[in-house]
């Protein structure tokens, strides 16, 4: 590992590698050194999830393509290796490899799965966030005889359900909340959860987990309202944080993931991208964090050239994107793009092939979301990158797609 290097980039992830393709297009001679506490090279993780389990999870197929490239080009990629603070002022990380100085760093350590104290002494218990983490999960649920219960409705446990039931494995998702994705608004709650429970998945909502019990016939949950859930194997899909405990001592303002202004710069040269980033968007006018493949993707391209030009010499770029998301669960593609506050007016566009659902702040179009219906979403999307109005998405809709 080298002492020293012009950008540091810190995490191995998709935010990491699309930066480090955006500097060597950009700025060849810059050298670039990436650390990642992960001992693979950088792969994709929507695939964890969605993967059929008769199928076999290839982790040489799901490293980033360009990763081979970027090496040759001289990008240095160090694996299984913690960044554990970071010195602002001397432009200084310390790793549990040794310390490394750098010109700029782009910080894309990502998030980590929540993993609340009352299941971590307990066997046959996952998160789903890093390869070793499906391979063990899905070495869990190979036998057939055993239950599998998924706490929280949301994306990572709707599509893992999804690949359970595909094969004909009883699952049962339990939520909290009574409407799963509920601030996407009711209809799309009703749809998604008709959707898991007409592919076979059995849907416990409104009801939460208050513990862990051996039964008889295998292990349950218990949950609040006394009933119980087979659960020999539990996956939990209740959320996740940004990995920023390591910036603590750092002096970087952290309040919902690392705070930057709208190039992404978090301090003197030190850019940040991907899920663990809040940002001023101003495309939408508002401050978020967004934990989609996509942003990070646009966020890392931003960082990397933004890291770049910090060395460089060169002004900075705006980092604006229009959110999106897709997710793929019973054959069914699901994709979201826009901003939404939760206050929007849901409008539904029937049309043959599955829903779309336009969310209207006035007359401002602020989002979209699609159960299929591709062609049109794509046309939606699109428009989303400059301001537009729900009438003008409605007029693409009726001349079709
Ligand atoms: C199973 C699964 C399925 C998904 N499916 C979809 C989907 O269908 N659609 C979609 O839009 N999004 C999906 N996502 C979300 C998407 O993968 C994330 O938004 C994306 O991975 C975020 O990228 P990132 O680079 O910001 O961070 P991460 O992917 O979280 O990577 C962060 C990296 O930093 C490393 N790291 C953390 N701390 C340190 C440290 N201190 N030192 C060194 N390295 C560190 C981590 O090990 C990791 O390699 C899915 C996520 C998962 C887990």
């Amino acid at each position: 590992m080298s002492a020293e290097t012009d950008v540091l980039i810190v995490g191995g992830s998709v935010a990491a590698v699309r930066a480090a393709e955006a500097i060597s297009r950009h700025a060849p001679a810059v050298r670039v050194t990436m650390v990642s506490d992960e001992p693979h090279l950088p792969y994709e993780r929507p695939p964890l999830s969605k993967t059929a389990l008769d199928g076999t999870l290839d982790l040489s197929a799901l490293t980033y393509p360009s990763v081979a490239g970027l090496r040759e080009h001289g990008v240095e990629f160090v694996t299984d290796t913690r960044v554990t603070s970071l010195d602002v002022e001397g432009r200084t990380v310390s790793t549990t490899a040794g310390d490394i100085t750098y010109g700029a760093a782009i910080l894309a350590t990502g998030c980590e799965p929540i993993f609340p104290p009352m299941f971590r002494q307990l066997p046959d218990v996952f998160v789903l966030r890093r390869f070793q983490d499906a391979v063990a999960l899905r070495a869990a649920v190979a036998d057939r005889r055993k239950s599998v219960a998924v706490i929280g409705a949301g994306f990572i446990g709707g599509e893992f359900a999804a690949t359970l039931a595909t094969v004909g494995r009883p699952v049962t998702i339990v939520d909290l909340a009574t409407k799963p994705l509920g601030r996407f608004g009711d209809p799309v709650a009703s749809e998604y959860a008709a959707l898991h429970r007409d592919s076979g998945v059995t849907l416990v909502l409104g009801d939460a987990v208050t513990g862990v019990e051996d039964a008889e016939a295998g292990r349950v949950l218990r949950l609040a309202s006394g009933a119980t859930v087979p659960a020999d194997v539990i996956l939990l899909g209740i959320g996740v944080r940004p990995s920023t405990g390591w910036m603590e001592n750092s002096g970087l303002t952290l309040d919902n993931g690392v705070v930057c202004d709208s190039t992404l710069r978090a301090a003197d040269g030190v850019y940040a991208a991907g899920d663990a980033v809040t940002w001023p968007n101003e495309r939408f006018g508002a401050t978020m964090r967004i934990e989609h493949w996509t942003n990070a993707a646009e966020q890392g391209r931003a960082a990397g050239i933004n890291a770049a030009n910090a060395v460089t010499g060169l002004a900075p770029i705006d980092c604006v994107t229009v959110p999106y998301f897709w997710s793929d669960q019973h054959g069914v593609r699901i994709q979201f793009s826009g901003f939404i506050r939760g206050d929007e007016e849901i409008v539904e566009c029937p049309g043959p092939g599955g829903s779309l659902y336009l969310y209207a702040g006035g007359d401002t179009l602020h989002g979209v979301l699609a159960f299929e219906r591709r062609a049109e979403f794509v046309k939606i999307r699109a428009m989303l990158r400059r301001e537009t109005t729900v009438g003008a998405a409605r007029d693409i809709l009726s001349v079709g797609a």
